[in-house]
């Protein structure tokens, strides 16, 4: 069975699953009885997941975006302008941003760009010499109010990371909406035109797919190229690199898993899955997370669980932010971190082995 049907946001519906608590609690029953997580990281020789250096600075600018896609694990949609960052908070990121020696900046929401301070902090990020990623949905470049923001990001050598859940119109559609294809289409031509997905080492295009079901990312290497071939050979589209992205079991996937009575055997296949060899490469262990409203995260995953991270000094926010304190915490994992570490792994950056 695959996603169908592009939802409206939980919170809009006020559906029980818009509250955290009530996630986790379906995913732990969905698991009972299995190992838990923390046991087999322990049986995998991980005593404690603990960070790695530092490397992305990722900043979450809120959950209101254009769309309001099936598998959205920020509950993100159009009506979500309830939860954006603020010019203060904005400042206090770039503050803490200066005590680390992170080396990107990965700006995300939500469609970041439809923020109002998604340039203020992108060319603030630039001038300080960071590799900056903007987390694109494709659709946001082709809006009247973005006209010209595809040549404004070349400009600031900003690697444009775009979703795009497959190179065929029907999983793209299933999953986004209609319409949404087409539109995905014409925002990479546009990138194309003001040099993206060349090779150009300060215009990168990659694109991120996830499975348009209840199973794993296919192997990215080989997908990679099947999608260079299909991408160029129906449209004449090129682009960098193709990051493949396991659905994590949270959010909208996580109420379609259940509607199509998917749930356990997905969480049977992400358990059954685990790669010892994955662990090392997941993002909480490089990547620092804030939300909209300042507070950290081990990662985005844990952020829209609300599951903050632990530090020795208690619960630190961007305004408190210590980075010696940051890089002494354990990562807070639950169940849904076996779909980082199934099959290839799974990160912002694409699988992790
Ligand atoms: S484009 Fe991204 S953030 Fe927006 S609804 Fe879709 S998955 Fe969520
Ligand atoms: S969900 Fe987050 S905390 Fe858990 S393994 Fe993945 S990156 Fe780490």
């Amino acid at each position: 069975m695959t996603i169908s049907l592009p939802a409206s946001t939980l919170s809009s519906r006020r559906a029980p699953l818009a509250d955290p608590r009530e996630q986790l609690a379906r995913l732990e029953a969905s698991t009972a009885g299995r190992a838990s997580f923390q046991e087999t990281l322990r049986a995998a020789g991980w005593p404690d997941l603990t960070p790695a250096s530092l490397e992305i600075f990722q900043i979450n600018l809120g959950k209101l975006c254009n769309m309001t896609c099936r598998h959205c694990h920020v509950d993100a949609g159009p009506d979500r302008s309830d939860a954006m960052m603020t010019r203060e908070m904005v400042d206090a990121c770039l503050r803490a941003l200066d005590q680390t020696p992170a080396h990107t900046v990965d700006i995300t929401g939500g469609a970041p760009e439809l923020h109002p301070e998604f340039r203020y902090l992108a060319d603030a990020a630039h001038a300080r010499g960071k590799h900056v990623i903007d987390r694109c949905n494709l659709s946001v470049l082709l809006l009247p109010r973005n006209a010209g923001l595809a040549e404004w990001l070349a400009d600031r050598e900003v690697e444009v990371v775009a979703s795009l859940p497959h190179y065929r119109q029907r999983s793209t559609d299933a999953q986004r909406g209609d319409g949404a294809f087409e539109k995905s289409i014409a925002a990479l031509r546009l990138l194309n035109t003001v040099g993206y997905g060349h090779g150009n080492p300060r215009r990168i295009l990659s694109l991120m797919t996830n499975p348009a079901g209840a199973f794993l990312a296919a192997p990215q290497s080989s997908a990679e190229s099947e999608w260079k071939t299909a991408l160029h050979r129906d449209f004449g589209i090129t682009f960098d690199r193709l990051l493949a992205l396991n659905n994590m079991p949270i959010s909208r996937f996580l109420e379609w898993l259940i509607e199509s009575d998917n749930l356990d055997s997905y969480m049977s296949r992400l358990i059954d899955g685990f790669n010892p060899v994955a662990v090392s490469g997941v993002m909480c262990r490089n990547t620092l997370s804030v939300s909209w409203d300042g507070r950290l995260f081990d990662c985005d995953f844990n952020q829209m669980l609300d599951l903050d991270a632990e530090t020795a000094v208690g619960t630190m926010t961007i305004e408190s932010f210590d980075f010696e304190q940051w890089q002494k915490r354990s990562v807070v994992t639950r169940t849904h971190c076996f779909g980082c570490t199934a099959g290839a792994g799974s990160s912002c950056g694409g699988s992790t082995t």
